[in-house]
């Protein structure tokens, strides 16, 4: 059965799928502009803030991470501080 299918035509049919595959990939380059990767690295950036101040549990000047609630962590003793940043 699949023998009777002649070569010319099935030759053919391969050069056509592989056009349109290829237009399709182009199709879809063009569709994907770069706007995906920005949209990714203002998530993760826009809510973590850090500061540098004197840690009360280890006494060192140190790096303070404040997460999304606001809490301020000592990068250095990994204590939390007791307030909370930028909350009222
Ligand atoms: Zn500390």
């Amino acid at each position: 059965m699949l023998n009777s299918v002649p070569r010319k035509l099935s030759g053919s049919y391969l050069r056509k799928l592989k056009e349109e595959q290829e237009r399709m990939r182009l199709e879809k380059l063009k569709d994907k502009p770069a706007s995906e990767e920005r949209h990714v690295g203002a998530v993760s950036e826009g809510k973590l803030k850090s500061f540098t101040a004197v840690c009360q549990t280890c006494g060192a000047s140190t790096k303070f991470t404040v997460n999304a609630l606001g809490f301020a962590t000592c990068s250095n003793c990994r204590a939390q501080a007791a307030y909370r940043i930028g909350v009222a």
